[in-house]
């Protein structure tokens, strides 16, 4: 008896489809979940894993701007999503069919973990101490439809066995078709789960599951189908299987102890010039950003009733902030609607009717000001008010609403280390960046702790001076510090950048956390602007794309860069979280599934020979795998993400360009689950990420090392 129904699995490439082109008739109901209920207090913000109903409610989502962490993906042929949402949002969903199966991260967690991270920090000094490719390929025609093994790996992590498949069945247009994947140990144990499918933009692509775990390694793998179609057996490969150098004697490594804001990665790179004068340059990137700041704004009225949002056209910390707005009755009958600003403030006189009555509506009183006032103020009707009759107010103070007062209120300049022996250009160049993602603490952690264990260990382990010798890296370790420093004293989800482009009723100020631009939306190629998918004209949506290719300062510093130093033929482009490494092509047209177009069959081989050895060395940590079925092309991990960086890296500047999601799911032995981390873990989890996955760029610069020692050789 068939339990499970269809599942499609459109859904795993959230923002990337439009409701126009989901799967028809894709709204099977998923089982119910065995879980706990989880809820939030109405007003709480958190980020929560979701079981969605079906994959109309994911299309709703992403229609209204959504602010999804990750991938939703498949467990169990369910729809899970990680999505930053309040209470009352989640009890909506809820409503609907949802449930929450875990909550992440709570908004709290982010600064109560940071000030454990710094605590941690404080205690050590005190103490004393230092600061996928394709497996096998077999086809066998049984049945009515042929199945192929397209992958099949295992790996070991934390004593466990993992086993995962992905398997395509030639009965591409039957999306009824159950597949099933048996396997056996050598030890004669055995065992079988089910494969769901998987469609991307209405298109099957394969099934598949998450990594399942076995008792210990599987010898043989066999898929059946429900029409009737059996695989030959194959042999599951080890995933990666391969391993980086060990590391030497004495290599120095740790050297991060707690959560870096980016006054603090300021000053980190600043002492790293001024400890390793002969092997740093620090380049400042000629786009200054907007700063941490915000224009100063109050409601002029109620909000729940009427009112007319008032905000400075100067920053806040620009003299704005304190000055105050409010309506006064003439005491008079028959008078205009007058605007005067004096003393820092603005007085807005109503007009009066031949009684004496204040006769001028909030949009009177917007016009006004906009007319009379528009070099210091802008008004704007709040959402619902408009018509009403604008009541005698204020005065109301102007405020830009910014927590932090450790931040330098005023334009950023971002920055990048620049490591190497010989830095003229004569050496291949590998650039890694982090951060284009404010919330995405642990990313700079990663790329922080990669340039110090260059350096450090350049002067102690010829291996690592001799890479020095002969490559030049580059590294930015916050491209959106603005973002960033919100993400840390106001919104600890922040994701995009400050620049706030909404125009009218988005503007009011109930929509701050929802301003900004989506830094890795912004870019040339494959871009919103161009058609292409995964990327919002919607100010307040996660997705931001700007108002033009390259509108923002904080993408046109990294593109600055690269192009700046021609010699740069590797790049890294460090997010959170989930556990992906991916490449080329990175998003595609809507109408058809149509991708950037494919490397070649040898860059096709270099990016995956070289992301094995990086997973590798990331698993040499502490054992974290990154699964096969997230390491590969963006296209065949299935995602689209309009204008990102690493897509005009390659395809505009022929960079080899990865992104790392950093943070793997964890498995749960108790409950058989994959466990997301989030944006913000616990220290000790962000610490173990930023150790892995610098250990995974150290082996990108041998990557690049290797690429250019046999471009020579080939001449
Ligand atoms: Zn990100």
């Amino acid at each position: 008896m068939i339990v499970r129904r269809r599942w499609t699995a459109a859904a795993t490439t959230a923002i990337l489809i439009s409701a126009a082109l989901s799967h028809p008739g894709s709204a099977a109901a998923a089982p119910a979940p065995a879980a706990t209920p989880i809820t939030l207090a109405a007003t709480e913000t958190a980020l929560v894993r979701v079981q969605l109903r079906d994959q109309a409610q994911l299309d709703r989502l992403v229609a209204t701007g959504a602010d999804l962490a990750n991938r939703p993906r498949a467990r169990d042929g369910r729809i899970l999503a990680d999505l930053v949402l309040t209470g009352a949002q989640l009890a909506d969903l809820t409503a609907q069919g949802a449930t929450a199966t875990q909550i992440v991260q709570r908004a709290g967690d982010g600064s109560r973990h940071f000030a454990d991270s710094v605590r941690a920090a404080q205690a050590r000094t005190a103490a004393g101490l230092r600061a996928p490719g394709t497996g096998q390929r077999t086809t066998a025609a049984v049945g009515v439809d042929t199945l192929a093994v397209q992958q099949a790996y295992w790996w070991t992590t934390g004593g466990q066995t993992f086993l995962q498949a992905q398997v395509a069945t030639t009965a591409t247009d039957d999306p009824d078709v159950e597949i099933t994947v048996s396997w056996r140990t050598a030890d004669g144990a055995a065992g079988s789960f089910p494969l769901y499918r998987f469609e991307d933009s209405g298109e099957y692509q394969y099934h598949y599951n998450l990594p399942q775990p076995v008792p210990s390694r599987p010898v043989q793998l066999t898929a059946t189908s429900s029409l009737g179609g059996v695989s030959r057996a194959v042999t599951p490969s080890l995933w990666p299987n391969a391993t980086p150098p060990p590391l030497p004697a004495g290599y120095q490594k740790d050297f991060i102890d707690a959560y870096l804001t980016p006054v603090d990665i300021q000053a980190r790179i600043k002492r790293l010039a001024r400890q390793y004068r002969d092997l740093v340059d620090v380049i400042d990137l000629p786009s200054k950003t907007q700063g941490y700041r915000r224009n100063a704004v109050a409601y002029l009225g109620d909000p729940a009733v009427s009112a007319v949002v008032v905000e400075s056209v100067r920053f806040g910390d620009q003299g704005m902030n304190g000055v105050q707005v409010r309506t006064v009755d003439p005491g008079r009958p028959s008078r205009p609607l007058t605007v005067g600003y004096r003393d820092r403030v603005l007085t807005v006189t109503l007009a009066t009717d031949a009684a004496g009555k204040t006769v001028s509506t909030t949009d009177d009183v917007a016009a006004a000001i906009n007319a009379r006032q528009a070099n210091r103020f802008r008004a704007t009707v709040e959402d619902g008010s408009t018509g009403l009759p604008m009541p005698v107010a204020g005065p109301a103070r102007l405020d830009d609403g910014l927590q932090g007062t450790e931040v330098p209120a005023k334009p950023w300049t971002v920055q990048a280390l620049r490591l190497g022996v010989h830095r003229d250009g004569s050496r291949v160049g590998v650039l890694a960046y982090s951060q284009e993602h404010a919330r995405e603490w642990a990313t700079p952690l990663v790329t922080l702790e990669f340039a110090e264990r260059m350096l450090a260990n350049a002067r102690t382990d010829p291996a690592t001076r001799q890479l020095l010798e002969q490559v030049d890296i580059f590294v930015i370790p916050t491209v959106n510090p603005d973002g960033a420093n919100y993400s840390f004293n106001d919104y600890n989800f922040q994701r995009k950048n400050l620049v706030n482009h909404c125009t009218g009723p988005a503007r009011d100020p109930r929509y701050r956390t929802s301003w900004g631009v989506d830094v890795n939306r912004n870019y040339t190629v494959g871009s919103y602007f161009d058609g292409y998918v995964g990327a919002s004209a919607n100010c307040l949506s996660g997705n931001y794309a700007g108002t033009a290719e390259l509108s923002e300062a904080e993408s046109g510093n990294v593109i600055a860069l690269a192009k700046a130093h021609p010699n740069i033929k590797f790049a890294m482009n460090v997010h959170s979280y989930g556990g992906y490494f991916m490449w080329p092509p990175g998003a595609y047209r809507a109408d058809g599934r149509i991708t950037l177009p494919r490397p070649s069959i040898d860059e096709s081989t270099l990016f995956l020979n070289s992301a094995r050895r990086i997973v590798g060395a990331i698993a040499q940590e502490r054992g974290t795998v990154t699964w096969p079925s997230q390491t590969g092309p963006v296209a065949d991990v299935l995602y689209s993400a309009a204008g990102n960086s690493a897509d005009q890296l390659y395809y505009e500047l022929g960079i080899f360009a990865w992104d790392f999601e950093v943070g793997n799911d964890r498995w749960n032995p108790a409950t058989g689950e994959w466990e997301g981390v989030g944006f913000q873990p616990p220290f000790d989890e962000a610490h173990g990420e930023s150790q892995e996955y610098a250990g995974g760029l150290v082996e990108l610069v041998r990557v690049a090392r290797d690429h250019a020692a046999a471009e020579a050789a080939t001449g």
